[in-house]
C-alpha cells in the first residue's frame, strides 16, 4: 500500500505537502508543451523538474534547462551516493531525478512537474504515494500522434519507429498499472492545459476513474500499425 498524505489544503498554505505532477505518455503526445504552458499560466505554483541524463545533448537543448547532461561515470557516482529519487534506462541512456532537484523546488514551496517514463513514475508513486498526480497524456488519436511526431521533425525513420514501439509498450503498462492514473487527451491545447490544472488540483484519490476504454482503443490502433511492432534485432 502506498503512503498517503492529505492534500486537501489550499494553494497558499505553506505547510501543504507539495505535489508531484507526473506526466507520462507517448513521445509526441505533448507533455513538454503542456508543462510549459501550465507553468506560463501561473495558475499553479509549480516548476519543471530538470532530470540528469547520459544522453548526448541535442543542438537546441540547454544544460540545466532541458537536462543536466552528465557522463555515465558521473551519473553512476550519484547513484552510488543515493542521490536519485528515481532513475531508469531508456533507449540505452540513463535518466534520473536527483534528490537535490526535488529539494530545490520543494524548498521554494513549489509543486513539481515531471516528464519521465512509466518506470520512473511508478518509483515516485511508491515513494511519495498520494502526493503524486499520475497523468497519462494521449493525443486525440494514434494517427495524430504520428503526424505530430513527423511534423516536429526531430525523428529519423528509425527513431520514429522506436518511439512508436515505446508508446505501444507504455499503453500496455498503464493498462496493467496498479497506480491511480488519470488520462488527459491533448487535443485543443488551451482546453488540455485547463483540464491538467483541474486534475492537479483534484483531491487525492479523485482521479478520473476507469481509463481502460480510452487506452484500449489507442492500443488497438497502435497494434494495427506495423511501425510500432518490434524492430528486427539489427535495428533495435
Ligand atoms: P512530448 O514532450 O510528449 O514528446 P511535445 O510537447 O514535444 O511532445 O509535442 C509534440 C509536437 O506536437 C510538438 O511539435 C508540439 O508543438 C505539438 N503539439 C503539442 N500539443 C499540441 C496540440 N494540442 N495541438 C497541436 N500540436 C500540438
Ligand atoms: P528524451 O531523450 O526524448 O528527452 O527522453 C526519453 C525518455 O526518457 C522520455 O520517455 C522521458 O520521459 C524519459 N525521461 C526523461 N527524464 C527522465 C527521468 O528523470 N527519469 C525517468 N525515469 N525517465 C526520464
Amino acid at each position: 500500500m502506498a503512503p498517503t498524505e492529505s492534500t486537501k489544503t489550499s494553494q497558499s498554505d505553506p505547510n501543504r505537502a507539495r505535489r508531484l505532477v507526473v506526466l507520462v505518455g507517448p513521445s509526441g503526445s505533448g507533455k513538454t508543451t503542456l508543462a510549459q504552458r501550465l507553468i506560463q499560466t501561473r495558475r499553479l505554483n509549480c516548476a519543471f523538474s530538470v532530470s540528469h541524463t547520459t544522453r548526448p545533448r541535442r543542438p537546441a537543448e540547454v544544460h540545466g534547462q532541458d537536462y543536466y547532461f552528465v557522463t555515465r561515470e558521473a551519473f553512476e557516482a550519484l547513484q552510488g551516493a543515493n542521490g536519485f529519487a528515481e532513475w531508469a534506462e531508456v533507449h540505452g541512456n540513463l535518466y534520473g531525478t536527483s534528490m537535490a532537484e526535488l529539494d530545490r523546488h520543494f524548498g521554494a514551496g513549489r509543486d513539481v512537474l515531471f516528464d519521465i517514463d512509466i518506470v520512473g513514475a511508478h518509483n515516485l508513486w511508491r515513494s511519495f504515494g498520494g502526493r503524486c498526480r499520475l497523468i497519462f497524456v494521449l493525443p486525440p488519436s494514434w494517427q495524430v500522434l504520428v503526424e505530430r511526431l513527423v511534423a516536429r521533425a526531430t525523428e529519423t525513420e528509425l527513431t520514429l519507429r522506436r518511439r512508436l514501439r515505446t508508446a505501444r509498450a507504455e499503453l500496455q503498462q498503464v493498462l496493467a498499472s496498479p497506480a491511480p492514473w488519470s488520462c488527459l487527451v491533448n487535443d485543443d491545447l488551451a482546453v488540455a492545459v485547463s483540464r491538467l490544472a483541474d486534475l492537479i488540483d483534484a483531491a487525492e484519490g479523485d482521479h478520473d476513474g476507469d481509463r481502460s476504454p480510452l487506452v484500449t482503443a489507442f492500443l488497438d490502433a497502435a497494434l494495427a500499425d506495423p511501425r510500432s511492432s518490434d524492430l528486427p534485432s539489427t535495428e533495435a
